[in-house]
């Protein structure tokens, strides 16, 4: 896709409905690796209810070859219609149900965009989300237009003994007198284009079955490579678990005879919910205890059931147009977020997603490429599959449920799934779904969609200890973001405590409303003063607990309340957010110090603080692990906003770490010990835990004393038994510039080579050392006979992670990181411009840099916007990025 002018802007007031509807959809393809040639039947008809009904029939195409066009048998004359880049338009139709038929080809071999129609390791598989069934046939590729599908597949048997699409198989069978086969697959559905999925190859499968609780028997399908079958299980296993929960939790059952998942190897997004036929980045499928680590083993159940919870937050129920995308990513990322919590430890994992959510949704609001949950408008839909639409989007979903309550929120849910099923819907929608359920007026609370920024809330407080009071001032402001200079004021629901000397919570007797039954405040005006009565010893306030609300919260709490909060707050969120606070405070104040040193005093108290939470035996050991982590270097580049120095932030905190590492060296010690190895492998929540807390210790011990931690990592390394365990060596080890690291890295590609995920893996170990000599390395890697730049998966581990999590190289002074990742993006943006400008959004944070870094990064944007054949994904990404 090549830009030939300023691209234009797609706006949500522009909404209009289809002029036409198709009911019903026929498709019949005969794969072929150059000529795939495709037949489609579109059984059309004029939409009542829109005013373009009875206009020219405009059918979106990209990339196709036109062999023949009808409409009810009769050949269309060439003056009947016309064809440019993106659109077949039929001038006038007849006002009635029609039948058009279109005859394309395409070449699957030369996709290398991975949109539409494409060959990932000689296996043929599509991608249509957002828009890429218009590479597969003319249609009206957009999320509002409802068909039934029957889809008939043919190929070589030999090159494709496997022919799958969605929905139901209702015919196969050889071609008699050639080497073909065929397979007839139809969906009972309705369904929109994005979520239709074919795929042909030589894959092996791997069965189950699930009986729903209404008695459905259904056939459980992975298709994987050859060789991989034994790496099936994990997956399997989480599909079920997610198929159980979403009929307990929310009353969901699955509603075809067979669910298919599919693992590819080149996949532009992490997997793809198609009705009945999930297609997977093999990265979030395959896991054995000597390929997967705990991370990815959590990763993949989340992002199976993800997927799953899909079927009907998303198919069953779909967007009516793509601004309405938080509709079904933020609520199926709330979905999986409470399935892992419900399965796994609930503080554990919500204290993973905020982290999560600050790293990416955080960095986003605070710059250039902040938009809203609802997007107004957009040039290029695929660069909003982002942090703010899936995870914010999540938050805001997050919070309806603790305003209603989980009985409410149940009950509202019910209501859409009742309501809405078969529809394509709106955000509206779904709110007053919500609405209707409590009887709530939601009206303020819908800005939270609307306005882009995270919002700061100001905590101010004081004990009148004579009239027993204690008095909250809370204020809450949103800074500009681009297009939106000033906002409404939020409704803010603020989880809290009021937590007394021994860590009890006392009641909360608020002044107007009574004793609060759920501890939850709502604040909903610029200024808010909240008194509780009652109070008759000093409180220290533990605020917006559980995260309830994506606010940074700013308050004059003391350091000591602080450090009161982080031993004994009931709310573990809490506990963690309170030391991530102090270390935070202690590495900013180094940062600003001559030589980066941390102050002896400060870093001592926090020592004490966390080595009692170490020693604590009532709390787990994944909580624990958490606990000794340090914020992360954006983080902390975050919260400073501006002139930004990535060098002195890992430096200071560097400076912390090493006076932790040093002075809680016994305990870290001890921890260390424990941590068993060999035996067998358990991906279980308790034994991750274990292996974390064992690796956040070694992490400490090695900033403590370089050499004997590199030595002791390399035991582990080589002692290792499982994958988790090398990882975790080596994820220490890589960041430090030793001999060890070198052992290290050359034996696990020694043994890892021919595993392509692993070989991913090492590429990021590769990418992420913050020392002299990293850019050469990347560069190096770039020219490794396993380096394939059209292949996703290789370009994030290697490019990707220099970018994002190797912030004093990506930004080194000479602007080298820059021109790295700038040179990487140009080559792809000619062929995979998704990917490209995803990349892009690596220098999203450039104008908070020190002057000299940030005129490096600019000269980089420039060069790379005014490039003549700039893709329209990059050319957004990036003239945004300098334009906000
Ligand atoms: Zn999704």
């Amino acid at each position: 896709m090549i830009r030939t002018d300023t691209p234009q802007t797609i706006r949500l007031t522009d909404y209009r409905a289809p002029g036409y509807l198709i009911n019903h959809v026929s498709l019949n393809v005969r794969l072929n690796r150059e000529a795939t040639r495709i037949t489609a039947r579109l059984d059309l008809l004029p939409n009542p209810a829109s005013p373009d009904a009875g206009g020219p029939l405009v059918l979106d195409g990209q990339g196709l070859r036109l062999e023949a066009i009808n409409i009810d048998g009769v050949p269309l004359t060439e003056d009947q219609y016309s064809l440019d880049n993106e659109h077949l338009t039929i001038h006038k139709l007849p006002q009635r149900a029609v039948c058009i038929e279109t005859e394309t080809t395409v070449d699957p071999s030369a996709n290398k965009a991975l949109s539409g129609l494409y060959l990932s390791n000689g296996v043929y598989c599509t991608q249509c989300e957002a828009e890429g069934f218009r590479r597969i046939a003319f249609f009206l590729d957009r999320p509002d237009v409802l068909s039934r599908y029957r889809v008939r597949l043919e190929a070589r048997k030999s090159e494709a003994p496997q022919l799958l699409s969605n929905g139901n198989l209702v015919m196969a069978g050889d071609i008699v007198g050639s080497d073909r086969h065929f397979a007839i697959w139809e969906d009972p559905h309705l369904k929109p284009s994005y979520l239709f999925a074919m795929v042909a190859g030589d894959l092996a499968c791997v069965e189950d079955s699930f009986t729903t609780r209404s008695g459905r028997k259904v056939l459980l399908q992975i298709y994987v490579e050859h060789g991989k079958e034994e790496r099936c299980g994990w997956a399997m296993t989480s599909l079920k678990a997610a198929m159980k929960w979403d009929e307990e939790r929310f009353g969901r059952e699955y509603d075809l005879d067979r669910f298919m998942i599919v693992a590819v190897s080149d996949f532009n997004m992490g997997a793809m919910e198609n009705k009945g036929l999930n297609i997977f980045n093999d990265k979030y499928v395959l896991a054995s205890p000597d390929s997967a680590t705990d991370q990815d083993y959590a990763h993949i159940e989340s992002v199976i059931a993800h997927e799953y919870f899909h079927n009907w937050t998303g198919n069953r129920i779909t967007c009516r147009d793509w601004f309405q995308l938080c509709l079904k990513e933020g609520l199926t990322v709330y979905r999986d977020q409470e399935f892992s919590s419900d399965i796994r430890s609930r503080p554990v994992k919500r204290i993973s997603d905020v982290k999560l959510l600050r790293a990416q949704q955080f960095a986003e609001d605070a710059g250039p490429l902040a938009h809203p949950v609802r997007p107004s408008s957009y040039m290029e839909i695929n660069n909003f599959y982002t942090a703010t639409v899936y995870e914010k989007g999540a938050e805001v979903v997050r919070m309806l449920a603790t305003l209603l309550g989980e009985e409410g929120f149940r009950k509202a849910m019910d209501i859409y799934f009742a309501r809405h099923d078969g529809d394509a819907a709106t955000v509206e929608d779904f709110v007053k779904c919500m609405e209707d359920a409590s009887g709530r007026d939601l009206s303020q609370f819908f800005h939270w969609y609307e306005q882009a920024g995270t919002p700061q809330v100001m905590a101010q407080s004081r004990w009148l200890q004579s009239e027993g009071v204690f008095e909250l001032t809370l204020t809450q402001s949103l800074a500009p973001t681009p297009g939106q200079p000033t906002k409404p004021d939020l409704d803010i629901p603020l989880a809290m405590g009021l937590v007394g000397p021994v860590g009890e919570d006392m009641p909360l007797d608020l002044e107007g409303t009574g004793v609060l039954n759920n501890p939850v405040i709502e604040l909903r005006e610029a200024v808010q003063v909240f008194r509780f009565r009652n109070v008759r010893q000093r409180p220290v306030p533990s605020l917006n607990r559980g995260f309830s609300a994506p606010v940074r919260l700013v308050s004059n709490f003391s350091a000591a309340d602080e450090v009161a909060l982080m031993g004994r707050d009931s709310d573990p969120f809490n506990r963690w957010e309170m030391a991530q606070n102090r270390a935070s405070e202690i590495i900013t104040r180094a940062i600003a110090a001559p030589d980066h040193a941390v102050s002896a005093d400060l870093a001592r108290g926090y020592g004490e603080a966390l080595k009692r939470v170490l020693a604590d035996n009532g709390l787990e050991d994944a909580f624990k692990a958490l606990m000794a982590m340090l914020p992360g270097e954006q983080d902390l580049a975050r919260e400073l906003g501006s002139n930004v120095d990535p060098a002195a932030i890992h430096a200071a905190r560097d400076a912390l770490r090493r006076a932790l590492g040093t002075q809680l060296e016994a305990e870290l010690q001890r921890i260390w010990e424990a941590l068993p190895t060999g035996g067998a492998y358990s991906p279980d929540p308790a034994s991750a835990g274990r292996r974390s807390l064992g690796h956040a210790a070694l992490d400490l011990l090695i900033a403590g004393d370089a050499a004997s931690g590199a030595q002791l990592a390399l035991g582990h390394f080589h002692a290792a038994t499982n994958m988790t365990d090398k990882m975790g060596a080596l994820n220490v080890l890589a960041r430090i510039d030793c001999p060890q690291r070198e052992e290290a890295l050359s034996a696990f590609y020694d043994s890892h080579r021919s595993d392509p995920l692993l070989v991913d893996k090492w590429m990021t170990l590769n990418a992420v050392a913050p020392f002299e000599g990293a850019i050469a390395r990347v560069r190096e890697l770039m020219q490794h006979e396993l380096f394939d730049i059209t292949r996703p998966n290789r370009v994030r581990a290697l490019i990707g992670s220099f970018a994002a999590m190797n912030p004093v190289q990506f930004n080194a002074p000479s602007g080298e990181g820059y021109e790295l990742v700038a040179g990487v993006i140009e080559k792809l943006d000619g062929f995979n411009p998704q990917v490209a400008a995803r990349l892009a959004t690596n220098y999203r944070s450039w104008r908070a840099l020190e002057p000299g870094r940030r005129a490096k990064a600019h000269d980089t944007l420039t060069r790379l916007r005014d490039r003549a054949n700039v893709s329209r994904d990059t050319f957004e990404i990036i003239s945004k990025s300098l334009e906000g």
